[in-house]
């Protein structure tokens, strides 16, 4: 750093010492000026009383004798006089007589006489600031008699008295700015040598200072045998360096623990994922399933009784909405007891399953429903059929079963057969209901058998409910 430069440490405290330094030089320097003034003026005064011993004996005497020229030399001789800016001779009344030099005339104005008596008025101003003495001419006769013959006045100038002081002073302000000077420099390479350069060398140190390195940490160590506030500073850096070491490696540890947890967790979360998918796939197909199963007959495999029941609420509210007719019908296996008397219950649950698949196989359309209804029967529901297509697709179905010549000995046919009864309505019309539709087919079936079974009946009205 710059010995002068403006931030530097050691020219703001210097300005600050040198300063207060000034400002009391100033005062004590005014000081001592002011009482230099006073002592000058005081010895210029007198040395200008002390002339009257001098030169007032030899002006009364050429005053007493009218020796113009020995008056007018003595003028000359107390004019040269260092302190002396003027002087003049008066007579009693206060006539001026002869003057020479600087002097107050008696309209009070100051003048410049010359030798040649010659006259020039003179500036006032603070330096010219006239002092005088004024002493009479007293003459003693030869007979001891006392005679007042006029007086005689000396001037003097504040000019004079500064001039006295000027050169002491500037003998103090000298030697003012010689040591100022001196003790600035000597001043400035001592703060800087021990104060601006420590400092300089720790506000680097801790500047560099690269605080996540997890080597250890450099120490920083001011040179000096003497110890003082900044080795102190230092060891304080040396140990907080120290502890932040100390943390650096501990928060190391703990990040890289933490990743690990991250990573695993996130391991972890991703297999979640995963099983949680897996499951809720099974879950669904195993929906799916139950969903099938609760509305699939075990036996046979066509719907079960409680999917017609859905079916046929749904069917028949659709019909209603569309305005379409709706065909329900109920299948019974005819003399099945018997048979599985004699042929035995598998052999009855074997019938069961190829009637079904027949009966699938034999719909007309492919929304049409065949369910289970319970035990040995069986339902059909097709929508937008009327009666006679429906019957003409259940007498298809009696004819497939009866083709599959199923022997059956406890049957008048010989054969396995199935008998039906065919009914269908408007939903929308007056007077419709679902369990008339029921009941006529039902009706209808019961008819089928007892006109001799095998065969379809079409029920040709519908029961209406009361
Ligand atoms: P009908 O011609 O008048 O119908 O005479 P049916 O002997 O068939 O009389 P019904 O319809 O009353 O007989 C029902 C019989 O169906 C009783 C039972 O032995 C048989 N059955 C009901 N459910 C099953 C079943 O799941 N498996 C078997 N193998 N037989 C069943
Ligand atoms: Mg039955
Ligand atoms: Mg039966």
């Amino acid at each position: 750093m710059n010995l002068l430069s403006k931030n530097s440490l050691a020219v703001h405290l210097l300005r600050i010492i040198f300063g207060s330094y000034f400002l009391v030089t100033l005062v004590v320097t005014c000081v001592q000026l002011g009482a230099e003034y006073r002592h000058a003026r005081s010895s210029v005064d007198n040395e200008l009383l002390a002339m009257d011993r001098t030169f007032g004996a030899s002006l009364a005497s050429s005053t007493w004798r009218f020796q113009g020229d020995v008056q007018k030399a003595t003028l000359a001789g107390i004019s040269n006089l260092p302190v002396v800016t003027g002087v003049k001779i008066e007579d009693p009344q206060g006539r001026l007589m002869m003057a020479l030099g600087n002097i107050i005339d008696n309209s009070g104005a100051q003048v410049h006489i010359e030798e040649d008596g010659s006259q020039s008025a003179v500036r006032p101003g603070f330096l010219n600031a006239a002092t005088s003495h004024r002493f009479p001419i007293l003459y003693r006769d030869e007979h001891g008699v006392m005679h007042d013959i006029g007086s005689w006045t000396v001037y003097s100038s504040r000019h004079v008295v500064i001039g006295k002081v000027a050169y002491g002073f500037t003998l103090i302000l000298i030697n003012s700015v010689i040591k100022t000077l001196v003790l600035w420099f000597i001043f400035l390479y001592v703060f800087r040598r021990w104060l601006g350069q420590p400092i300089t060398r720790l506000a680097d140190f801790v500047r560099e200072l690269d605080l996540n390195q997890m080597e250890t940490p450099r120490s920083i160590h001011l040179p000096g045998r003497r110890r003082h506030e900044l080795h102190f500073l230092a060891d304080a850096i040396n140990l907080m360096l120290a502890k932040l070491h100390r943390h650096t490696i501990h928060n190391h540890a703990l990040y890289k623990e933490l990743e690990q947890e991250k990573q695993s967790l996130s391991a972890l979360n991703r297999s979640l994922e995963l099983r949680i998918a897996e499951r809720t796939r099974d879950l669904a197909q195993a929906n799916e399933q139950l969903r099938s199963l609760s509305l699939t007959d075990g036996l046979t495999g066509i719907a079960n009784r409680r999917s017609f029941d859905e079916t046929l609420e749904q069917e028949w509210r659709r019909s209603m909405r569309h305005g379409t007719p709706l065909m329900l019908a109920f299948i019974d296996v005819d003399w099945f007891k018997p048979y599985n008397d004699h042929y035995g219950h598998l052999a009855g649950d074997a019938v069961l399953r190829q009637v079904a698949q027949t009966l699938r196989q034999s719909i007309a359309r492919v929304g049409d429903t065949v369910a289970r209804y319970g035990g040995e029967e069986f339902a059909i529901i097709a929508a937008d059929t009327d009666g006679q297509a429906g019957a003409d697709m259940l007498r298809r179905m009696c004819d497939a079963v009866h083709a599959l010549a199923i022997a059956h000995a406890g049957s008048a046919m010989g054969r396995i057969t199935i008998s039906a009864g065919v009914a269908s309505c408007n939903p929308g019309q007056p007077g419709a209901g679902l369990d008339g539709l029921l009941q006529a087919a039902d009706a209808a079936l019961y008819r089928a058998k007892m006109e001799g079974r095998n065969r379809v009946v079409l029920a040709t009205e519908l029961i209406v409910s009361p």
